[in-house]
């Protein structure tokens, strides 16, 4: 598929950066999944006009505007993007592949915790939030990986190339079957009880299962969500800051001409008013930088 405009996150900040850039008459992708925004869950009660609001409601109502522009909405994440001779091209889940003149970064905050006992204290010492970036220290271990979407089911295939044993935890599994059926062939072993807890001395050594299993684990890799938006930013040769924000000039430019960024990703406040703010900048100046590349 091509666009004018790719837009990576169906949040608050990716939809109206659809909205302004679909309205300046553009083609328009839209990546990622609305269930995965932060504002899904949210009752906001500070944003300008709407009282206090289901964020659910706002993110729909604004996906009908948007698509009543022209936008398309995939509602798959992207797995891997690159940047070559002034293209930006990308895979997502299914398989599907989009090529785009200009591309904007909405993905949210990242690395999302799981909230059990041991995952603070064993972060560092066994527990990680990138199998991609810590593969190599766990050679012939024993590790799991947690997460119900595809990119825990990439990590834990990868994950097979390393470890002795690798087991994946997924107790909701939304990952793309192909992907998932990829991981149990290399050899990953599957469990599909909530994760409970991490448990060790000095590091981590098991993890603990809702239905009681204790897995032997070095390594425990919490995988939510979808790829990061540090590895889709380094993807296309922007460098993130060290929390993994993305650092922006007052148009939403990152340092790769083309590429924008706004919302969560782009730094505090994480707020729906600034998201939106950013983007309605990155839509209009993404549409402007497709139509000169055209
Ligand atoms: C419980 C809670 C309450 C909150 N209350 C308020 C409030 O009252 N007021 C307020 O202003 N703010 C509130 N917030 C914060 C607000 O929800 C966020 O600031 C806002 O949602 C950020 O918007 P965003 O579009 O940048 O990111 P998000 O809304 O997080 O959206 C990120 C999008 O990126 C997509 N994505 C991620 N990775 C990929 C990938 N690899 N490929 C494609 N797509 C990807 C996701 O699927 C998602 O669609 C609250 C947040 C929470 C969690």
């Amino acid at each position: 598929m091509n666009a004018d405009v790719f837009i990576l996150g169906s949040g608050p900040a990716g939809v109206q950066a659809a909205i302004h850039a679909s309205r300046k008459k553009v083609s328009v992708l839209v990546a990622g999944k609305p269930s995965s925004s932060a504002m899904h869950g949210a009752h906001i009660e500070n944003y300008f006009g709407t009282g206090e609001h289901p964020g659910e409601e706002i993110l729909s109502e604004g996906i009908a505007q948007a698509e009543s522009f022209g936008a398309v909405f995939l509602g798959k994440n992207v797995i891997s993007a690159s940047a070559e001779g002034g293209k930006f091209r990308f895979a997502l889940e299914d398989g599907t592949e989009v090529e785009a003149r200009s591309v904007i970064i909405a993905t949210g905050i990242s690395r999302r915790k799981l909230g059990i006992p041991g995952e603070k204290e064993f972060y560092g010492k066994g527990v990680s939030y990138c199998a991609s970036c810590d593969c190599n220290f766990y050679k012939g271990r024993r590790v799991a990986v947690i997460g119900n979407d595809s990119e825990a089911a990439v990590s834990a295939e990868l994950m097979t190339h390393y470890a002795s044993e690798t087991h994946w935890v997924a107790w909701d599994q939304e990952a793309d079957r192909h992907l998932a059926e990829k991981a149990v062939a290399a050899g990953a072993i599957m469990h599909g009880s909530k994760p409970k807890a991490v448990e060790g001395g000095g590091k981590a050594e098991y993890l603990v299962l809702e239905d009681g299993t204790r897995i032997e684990a070095d390594g425990v890799f919490i995988e939510l969500g979808a790829k990061s938006s540090a590895d889709i930013a380094m993807d296309l040769g922007v460098m993130p800051e060290v929390d993994d924000t993305i650092r922006v000039g007052a148009d939403c430019s990152t340092e790769v001409p083309g590429v924008f960024a706004c919302g969560d990703v782009a730094g505090r406040p994480w707020q729906v008013a600034k998201a939106v703010g950013q983007g309605c900048i990155a839509g209009t100046n993404a549409a402007d930088f497709a139509r000169k590349a055209a």
